[in-house]
């Protein structure tokens, strides 16, 4: 079943294939059988699933990266001179370095990244797989709507054509590096020779095919007209390869090519890739062991149904992510802790991107090259929007953790990736989800996850002291620090600033108008006139006239004349005398009367003055109103009165 499809795609030189499955099956089998083959539902078995797809690859793309010609040295770093490249790794080593090393920082892509030579090499009636403009379509075709909506109900040989080496390019990139359209020239070339002449072990050998093409006519005539950075030969036949060379000074730099099924653009990215100076994006089998192809990555095998994308690492190495971007763990720190935005929403807002943590010690594949060595923290969610991405069905990455042996989880994850050299495959140690803490048992370094929020940011802790340390990361670094700053200090500022200037405001404003106003009035009026009014008149008026009167009067007037006088003393004398006693007390009543009256009569006024300064408008449209209605009312009046 699953390799009835590799015998329609491969038909032509099916006993190539063959040939290679067969030298490889020993090293590839337990893989099949850990994906669990057999246990695939019944309604996979109509199309190949992209596992059976998967597998394919997997069989056909052990040599995709070959040495240049007459190289003695090879790509691993113990082959590279791990001494001539330069002693920190911001950049990539220059290109005099020779073959096997990454592209100088200069020639990294950014902007329009070509021109582009794209030989479309027939010979005879042999012909690539794609036809030409399926082959231009892989560089210029954009997601249309139905790859962005229901992209799972293409056909999975059709989904290559939902995208472009271009769109791709721009989108991992976040826009520093694309291609113009007028820098990528396709070229029909008939080829003069056999191209079973160029085949190794039954497969097109990137060192024949270019030491070839290059010698044609044809070719050199094309190739002169422009400074070409980059020879994509897409060859004639169906038996699957492509391979690319290394950065380097000679004239085969730049020289990469597509057999069979390898037309895609997700290739056309991994070979440029390998132009550039890119080693493949590696994993972890289920066995522990290390494939330099696992990693669910351009860099990794040619996922012709998924749109892949570049790993943190790669992106990094390119150039293209910079600055704030990156945050460099210290080692010796009790922890440092580090905001990630998702991947390919790229270098917008304030999290970052990338952590990078430097570990000598550290041991992959391989081990660290001194002051090189790093790991790589990025986070990674499923990002239907941005149309690339890592797979949402863990179960087809066949990716596992490094320590743990456990399946991984893709999306929605902290992915923990090495990188032992600046020109050695990168390796996914781990995923890790909110909580987890991954301990890197070679070193002394402990990674946490705190918060994992897909629409925002995934808070990682990093400690090079204990895993506690990790976590307690989480929140004393960042609130013990800022806190003590923050808190002691905006509080009494906002609390003694805003106080002060809004009370005296309101206060002062409002209190002027009714207080000055009210107060005046009442209080000088009572005050004055109770005090000093009914006090004087009281007292003086009973004591003098009571004791004077009666005491003179009664005694000497009995003695002398009884009848006449007595009459005409006792009368006179107490009558005055108790009568304005009397006519002071009616007298002070009357005053307080006469204070409450006007103290009603100026609150009353108060009362009419602030109506008056409050509603004039209203007045005066009332008043407008009934203008307007009287002039109505005498229109309608005249009105009448004409039409009698
Ligand atoms: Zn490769």
């Amino acid at each position: 079943m699953t390799h009835l499809l590799i015998m329609i795609l491969t038909a032509a030189c099916a006993c190539n294939v063959i040939q290679v499955v067969g030298v490889h099956a020993n090293k590839r089998r337990p893989k099949h059988g850990r994906r669990g083959h057999g246990r695939r539902s019944t309604s996979m078995r109509a199309m190949p699933s992209p596992e059976d797809l998967f597998n394919n690859w997997l069989d056909t793309r052990v040599d995709d990266v070959m040495l240049p010609p007459n190289d003695t040295g090879g790509l691993s770093t113990s082959e590279t001179t791990p001494g001539m490249l330069p002693p920190d790794d911001s950049g990539f080593a220059s290109a005099a370095h020779g073959d096997g090393v990454p592209a100088a920082p200069s020639q990294l892509p950014s902007g329009a990244c070509g021109p582009i030579l794209v030989v479309y090499l027939t010979y005879g009636n042999q012909k690539p797989t794609k036809t030409l403009a399926e082959v231009q379509g892989f560089f210029w075709n954009v997601p249309t709507t139905t790859c962005l909506t229901n992209f799972n109900s293409i056909p999975p040989w059709d989904r290559p054509q939902c995208s472009g080496f271009n769109h791709s390019l721009h989108h991992n990139s976040w826009g520093v590096a694309w291609l113009e359209s007028a820098d990528v020239d396709f070229f029909e070339m008939e080829s003069t020779e056999d191209p079973a002449n160029w085949l190794q072990g039954g497969f097109p050998d990137l060192t024949a095919v270019a030491t070839s093409v290059h010698s044609q006519a044809a070719y050199q005539t094309q190739f002169s007209t422009r400074a070409y950075k980059h020879t994509m030969v897409i060859g004639p036949g169906s038996t699957y390869a492509t391979t690319a060379f290394y950065p380097t000074t000679e004239w085969y730099s730049g020289f990469s090519q597509y057999f069979g099924n390898a037309v895609t653009w997700q290739t056309f990215f991994h070979e440029i890739g390998h132009n550039w100076g890119l080693n493949h994006a590696g994993g972890y089998t289920s066995g522990g062991t290390f494939q330099e192809y696992q990693d669910d990555a351009i860099m990794g095998y040619q996922r012709s149904w998924r749109p892949t994308d570049t790993n943190v690492v790669a992106r990094y190495r390119l150039g293209w992510i910079t600055g704030a971007d990156i945050v460099e763990f210290i080692r010796g720190s009790d922890s440092i802790a580090v905001n990630l935005s998702p991947l390919n929403e790229g270098p917008d807002g304030s999290e970052s991107l990338l952590m990078k943590i430097p570990c000598d010690e550290c041991v992959g594949n391989v081990a660290s090259t001194t002051s090189v060595g790093a790991l790589y923290l990025s986070f990674r969610v499923a990002d239907a929007a941005s149309f690339y991405g890592v797979s949402a069905s863990h179960t087809q990455s066949g990716l596992y953790d490094k320590y743990s042996g456990s399946l991984l989880e893709l999306v929605d994850r902290v992915h923990v990736h090495f990188q032992p050299d600046v020109s050695s495959a990168t390796e996914l140690w781990s995923t890790l989800a909110e909580g987890d803490t991954f301990e890197i048992s070679s070193s002394t370094m402990w990674i946490h996850v705190c918060s994992l929020d897909v629409a925002t940011f995934a808070k990682v802790s990093v400690s090079d002291t204990s895993a506690a340390m990790a976590q307690i990361g989480c929140t004393p670094a960042p609130t013990l620090a800022p806190t003590p700053a923050p808190t002691p200090s905006p509080t009494p500022v906002p609390t003694q600033v805003p106080t002060p200037a809004p009370t005296p405001a309101p206060t002062m404003a409002p209190t002027p108008e009714p207080s000055p106003a009210p107060t005046p009035a009442p209080t000088p009026a009572p005050t004055p006139s109770p005090t000093s009014a009914p006090t004087p008149s009281p007292t003086p008026a009973p004591t003098q006239v009571p004791t004077s009167a009666p005491t003179s009067a009664p005694t000497p007037a009995p003695t002398q004349a009884p009848t006449p006088t007595p009459t005409m003393a006792p009368t006179s004398a107490p009558t005055p005398a108790p009568t304005p006693a009397t006519d002071a007390v009616t007298d002070f009543s009357r005053r307080r009367h006469h204070r409450r009256q006007l103290r009603r009569k100026y609150r009353r006024r108060y009362r009419r003055q602030r109506r008056r300064q409050h509603q004039p408008k209203r007045r005066r449209q009332h008043r407008r109103w009934h203008r307007r209605q009287r002039r109505r009312q005498y229109r309608r009046q005249r009105r009448r009165q004409r039409r009698h």
